[in-house]
């Protein structure tokens, strides 16, 4: 899950990295309070799960309670990238000498934490990746070992920071990198890690992805009732079942991940766009795959249904039973194709048999079928 700005300076500051004072509010009056709170002059930045807020007017500096009330009055229901801003985060404002980029994600290729700094920070970082790759200074972190105080170091000075800061840089990284680890994070990212005239390096962005995965060991309550999630996510989220929404025209349901994977490859294959990932598991029976349906049914851009059933321990005639079951329980909108393989696939398809018709249809090949749903999608 995506934490917003400020539940990672919350999380961040768990782990002794320095952030400034702040205080959440959703309203103009309690803005002001907040800024007399934490002392002017303050930032006044809108809490949205988007980056850039700064250029889309979102982040603006205010010495008193007539700008707070200005800016809080302008950013409360500002769009940003379609994120409608309902909270602010008012935090007393830094004075910045230079503005750094520091983050760790997960290489999955390499099987390592990918750390990553430059200095020139505060833009994108994508757009320096692009312009100026040899700014980005990356280290690559064997989880066993963990990031050492002369690993940290090293990476310090090939980032080219300002050298009078480098034990604090190194201190906050390995902090960050802490954070990032016990605190069970995707992503940590401060974008702009600053120093401030002071001489001190601060965290004043935090952008922090938690793994999910991870919840049972954490208390992650609050952070929950922040997250935007798509409609269908949501509706399949609360079946239990393992959605993802893309943005094409043909559902999909299979079953197992590796499957539902190879499906959308398939159907992009054919021409097609998959409006989504769904895999709904070994079992395939009538309530799972009405479900899984009823979730497809309510996408507005669906325009027809490829199934791709491979029948392991669940036997085709089950699969087809479940199917024509559910068929039963949901009003579908969309034309169906099938393609059932596997044990008993034979079996399975025979069932299916006396229901076929132009809105249902089965084909034997994993192509074929996404060649019929790409052209009925099409047509
Ligand atoms: P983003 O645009 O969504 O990444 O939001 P940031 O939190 O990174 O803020 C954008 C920019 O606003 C930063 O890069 C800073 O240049 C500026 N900014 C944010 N907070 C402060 C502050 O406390 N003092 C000053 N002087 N500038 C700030
Ligand atoms: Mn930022």
């Amino acid at each position: 899950m995506d934490l917003l700005e400020y539940q990672g300076k919350q999380f961040f500051a768990q782990f002794d990295i320095p952030v400034s004072d702040g205080r959440a509010v959703t309203d103009v009056d309690a803005a002001v309070e907040a800024a007399e709170a934490v002392g002017y002059p303050v930032v006044v930045k809108a809490q949205v799960h988007a980056g850039g807020r700064g250029k889309a007017g979102g982040v603006k500096l205010a010495t008193n309670a007539d700008e707070v009330r200005e800016h809080a009055t302008n950013i409360l229901g500002l769009d940003i990238k379609g994120h409608i801003t309902r909270i602010l985060w008012i935090e007393h404002a830094s004075d910045i000498a230079s503005e750094y980029y520091a983050s760790f994600t997960l290489d999955r290729s390499a099987k390592k934490h990918l750390g990553m700094l430059s200095a020139e920070g505060g833009v994108e970082i994508e757009q320096v990746a692009v312009d100026n790759p040899d700014a980005i200074a990356k280290i690559w972190i064997d989880p066993v070992d963990g990031l050492s105080y002369n690993q940290a170091r090293e990476w310090v000075v090939q980032a080219k920071l300002d050298p009078s800061v480098t034990d604090d840089a190194v201190d906050l990284l390995r902090k960050l990198y802490t954070a990032y680890t016990e605190g069970d994070a995707d992503l940590a990212e401060i974008n702009p890690l600053i120093v401030k005239t002071d001489g001190k390096v601060h965290a004043l962005d935090a952008k922090v992805t938690l793994d999910d995965n991870a919840e049972f060991r954490h208390d992650w309550d609050e952070y929950a009732t922040t997250q935007v999630r798509d409609v269908r996510e949501q509706a399949a989220h609360e079946r239990g079942l393992q959605y993802v929404g893309l943005e094409g025209t043909v559902g999909i349901i299979a079953n197992g991940a590796g499957l539902a994977m190879s499906t959308l490859d398939v159907v992009n294959q054919a021409g097609g766009e998959p409006a989504n990932f769904l895999d709904i598991g070994g079992g395939a029976n009538a309530d799972v795959m009405a479900g899984a349906l009823q979730v497809i049914n309510d996408d507005p851009k669906v325009k027809s249904i490829f199934i791709n059933i491979f029948g392991g321990i669940t036997r085709g005639e089950e699969v087809a039973k479940g199917i024509i079951e559910a068929l039963s329980l949901v009003d579908i909108a969309a034309p169906i194709v099938i393609r059932l393989d596997g044990t008993n696939a034979e079996e399975g398809r025979a069932l299916l048999e006396p229901h076929l018709s132009d809105k249902l249809q089965s084909k034997s090949t994993m192509l074929e079928a996404a060649r019929a749903a790409v052209e009925l999608a099409e047509s």
